[in-house]
């Protein structure tokens, strides 16, 4: 018997090994299992795969004396089942990745680097006959840490809970070299069955109707997709408390994936507040060991409710009854480097393998969930009203063409366009003098995004990119360093004094970024010379929320819920509930309806429609305004008057008219070198081999949306078909061989199937 091995290698195949040496001896050693890890040699490295099959003979053109033995078996037991084991060919053939570099995206740093799982946890005890009495007088911090052990009785506790508790490790040390206490191993105790912390709300007819038919899915244990259509503020993460509980009930886990920026301090307090239930919290800001931890918790089953970011979805799970995708139309669920799946998307493939209910939640269902309903592969279910006391707030255009804009006196004299009309900004004085809270949402961080001379025209731009420099700069804050950033490289310079071009003094940063509104409303609304009443402006972007717990900081101050203008960035239009938020302004949110790329007006109005989303949540009606200098855009105009939904099936029929996903199936080949020339050259090689005759429309190849950046340059080809076994089985066959060709090489190629943008 030989053994196939995943290696996490850039090549499409699985590679053959002999068994371990010590095992061929006797002829009845086991084989390592399928699923675990092994230690193999590949050239002159040494490789750690997970085993995928045994099989009888290979079918690599190899001599079969030139098959080497596995070095090393990792795993008793299988560290992936066979559903884990299918996933992973699923996602392999549909992405067109190869499956040793799947499971490597799968795994947690430290399983593929060969850790061994550690299913046992420290505790420690005292040890019998030791008493306070024995420490010396000067021991005294040692003392007050035993005594602390001390009160957990003969057993003592997990060293987690130790720690919890405020003990210190070092001081547990110390006391076990002094002989006072011991450690020792234990397994993890399986988890307390789930019961209810609080009682659920009084469901309203809609919600009721939604989380009826999540319930009989569920007990029919059989896979069903569901649309949770609820606009903003109707109560889905209602529906999703009251749809999982049965769930966890009967013994079983519910995943929760949540988008990339959702994750708040918020999020587990929801379902804490709940259920007195094991919940697992995982993001970005993990370690690896903490990642580790978390993925035996959820193989193991003792995490119960599993709240997490997009890759969470790929984890094994003891025994899942029921995933949750929140806010289903994110775009963080979509991975834009190695494996590029869509999380949303796998979310319902693994429901289907695993025979469970998958509930996708929006109030702005991407154009491909709603074709899904049409086509009768998802259920709907919608929330038409907003749940408790509040009421739907209504979009206003603001025509903001000829009416002037206010000045506002900047700390250096200078006034300042604030680029709000008189109306918006009297607006804001009504919502504040009424004790309530306004936000402002503008998504660009930083003072500017463009510096320009104006004697001759000269913009700063990144030497890397092909993109203008973001200015950085703060008049309130005159320590703070002022200079230029590129936003897409990170490439940092100084702000010059003249004009690199003409030598003239009159450069100056154009356009409005979160710092300078900050300001310019501050110089209005907070500046205690020029008002007798003040407000505090509290700017939310990713350059404001860098330090660790700033999020937190924000978080308490709105929620005090005194009046105070929140500007923010798109961090702000997720999911989050500020009860007293009851004006949203939006200066120029609608620029997106003007550009090229054809899901842009998509994006746009799910934007525009998560943020007004904010406004209005509590007790008190909410009031959105939309700035605008295209009053007459008639998808503005349809957005505004109709709503999303109406919106999004306008859209859905200018796709189906124009041959555009969802009718149509994509896959984006990127090639990106030093060089145009070579990437160009690499594309049209790549289309000369492209199988004929072929049902496919080929765009390419041409330059990318953003054609230099970092320094490389980028180039695209477009494949769509209408039929979408027929793209994969020529991708099949043409993908490998692009990969090989002599003017791919140094060339880094890869391929995006239904790419969100191109
Ligand atoms: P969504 O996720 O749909 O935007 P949320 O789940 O945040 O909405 O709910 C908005 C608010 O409505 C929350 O404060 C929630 O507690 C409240 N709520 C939800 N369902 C009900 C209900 N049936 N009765 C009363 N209040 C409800
Ligand atoms: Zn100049
Ligand atoms: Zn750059």
């Amino acid at each position: 018997m030989l053994v196939s091995v995943a290696l996490p290698v850039p090549l499409y195949r699985v590679f053959d090994y002999l068994p371990p040496a010590h095992s061929s001896s006797s002829n009845n050693a086991p084989l390592p299992p399928i699923g675990s890890r092994v230690q193999v040699s590949f050239g002159r490295q040494t490789l750690i795969g997970i085993v995928v099959a045994h099989i009888n003979a290979s079918d690599c053109p190899i001599d079969p004396s030139k098959l080497k033995p596995i070095k090393k078996v990792l795993d008793d037991e299988p560290l992936l089942d066979e559903p884990m084991l299918n996933l992973a060919r699923w996602l392999a053939r549909y992405y067109h990745y190869p499956l040793g570099d799947v499971l490597a995206v799968m795994l947690p740093t430290l399983i593929r680097q060969g850790k061994p799982l550690d299913l046992l946890i420290r505790h420690w005890r005292v040890l019998p006959n030791v008493t306070e009495d024995d420490f010396h007088s000067n021991a005294k911090k040692q003392k007050q840490q035993f005594a602390m052990l001390k009160l957990h009785g003969k057993n003592g506790a997990s060293e987690d809970i130790l720690l919890m508790e405020g003990m210190e490790r070092p001081f547990l040390k110390r006391l076990e070299d002094n002989g006072l206490i011991e450690h020792y191993f234990e397994q993890k105790p399986a988890p307390l069955p789930v019961s209810l912390a609080k009682l659920p709300l009084d469901l309203n007819d809609e919600q009721q109707v939604a989380v009826q038919q999540i319930h009989h899915a569920c007990e029919q244990n059989q896979y069903q997709g569901f649309l949770l259509n609820g606009v903003t503020g109707s109560g889905k993460t209602e529906v999703y408390l009251q749809a999982m509980q049965p769930v966890l009930e009967a013994g079983k886990q519910v995943l929760v994936l949540v988008p990339e920026i959702g994750l708040t301090p918020q999020t587990k307090a929801r379902f804490a507040s709940r259920f007195a239930a094991n919940i697992l919290l995982l993001h970005s800001g993990l370690n690896n060991s903490q990642r580790m931890q978390g993925w035996q918790d959820c193989r193991q089953g003792h995490a119960q409710i599993v709240i997490g970011t997009r890759s969470t979805l790929l984890y094994p799970f003891a025994n899942l009854g029921l995933i949750i995708v929140d806010e289903a139309h994110d775009l963080s669920y979509k991975q834009q480097d190695t494996l590029r799946y869509q999380a949303a998307d796998v979310a319902l493939y693994r429901g289907y393998q695993l025979g469970i209910a998958v509930v996708l939640g929006t109030a702005t269902p991407s154009l491909e969930q709603l074709k899904l309903v049409t086509d009768g592969k998802l259920t709907e279910l919608q929330l038409t009203k907003r749940a408790g006391h509040a009421t739907t707030a209504n979009l206003q255009l603001v025509d903001a063409r000829d009416k002037p804009t206010e000045y506002s006196q900047q700390p250096d004299g200078q006034p300042q366009n604030t680029g709000l009309t008189s109306d918006t900004i009297n607006a804001i004085r009504q919502t504040l003098e009424a004790g309530e809270q306004v936000l402002v949402f503008l998504n660009r961080r930083g003072y500017a995004p463009v510096l320009l001379c104006g004697a001759c025209g000269w913009q700063a731009d990144c030497p890397r990119c092909e993109a203008h420099l973001t200015v950085h700069h703060s008049q309130l804050e005159q320590h703070k360093p002022s200079y230029l950033k590129c936003h897409h490289c990170d490439w940092q310079a100084h702000i010059p004094k003249a004009c690199p071009d003409c030598g003239s003094q009159n450069i100056d940063p154009v356009g409005m970024g979160t710092t300078r509104l900050s300001e310019s409303l501050h110089a209005i609304f907070s500046n205690p010379q020029t008002s007798k009443t003040t407000y505090p402006i509290i700017q939310i972007d990713r350059d404001t929320t860098r330090r660790k717990d700033s999020w937190e900081d924000i978080y308490r101050r709105i929620n005090q819920g005194k009046p105070a203008i929140l500007v923010g960035t798109q961090m702000v239009a997720k999911g989050h509930h500020f009860p007293n938020v009851t004006l949203v302004v939006l200066p120029n949110a609608d620029r997106g309806f003007l550009s090229a790329d054809f899901r842009s007006p998509e994006h746009t109005a799910q934007l525009i429609i998560q943020v007004a989303g904010r406004a209005g949540r509590g007790d008190k009606a909410g009031k959105v305004l939309i700035q605008t200098v295209q009053p007459d855009n008639p998808l503005l105009l349809k957005l505004v008057k109709d709503g999303y939904l109406a919106f999004a099936h306008q859209l859905l029929h200018e796709r189906q008219v124009m041959g555009l996903p969802p009718y149509t199936h994509a896959a984006l080949i990127r090639c990106e070198g030093k060089t145009s020339e070579r990437t160009n050259q690499a594309l049209k090689d790549a289309l000369a081999i492209l199988p004929t005759p072929n049902e496919l429309a080929v765009l390419g190849p041409i330059d990318a949306p953003m054609h230099k950046k970092n320094s490389r340059y980028h180039a695209q080809i477009l494949l769509l078909s209408k039929n979408r076994p027929h793209l994969h089985q020529i991708l099949q066959q043409w993908w490998e061989q692009v990969l090989q060709l002599p003017s791919a090489k140094y060339l880094k190629l890869t391929l995006d199937i239904d790419p969100v943008g191109w």
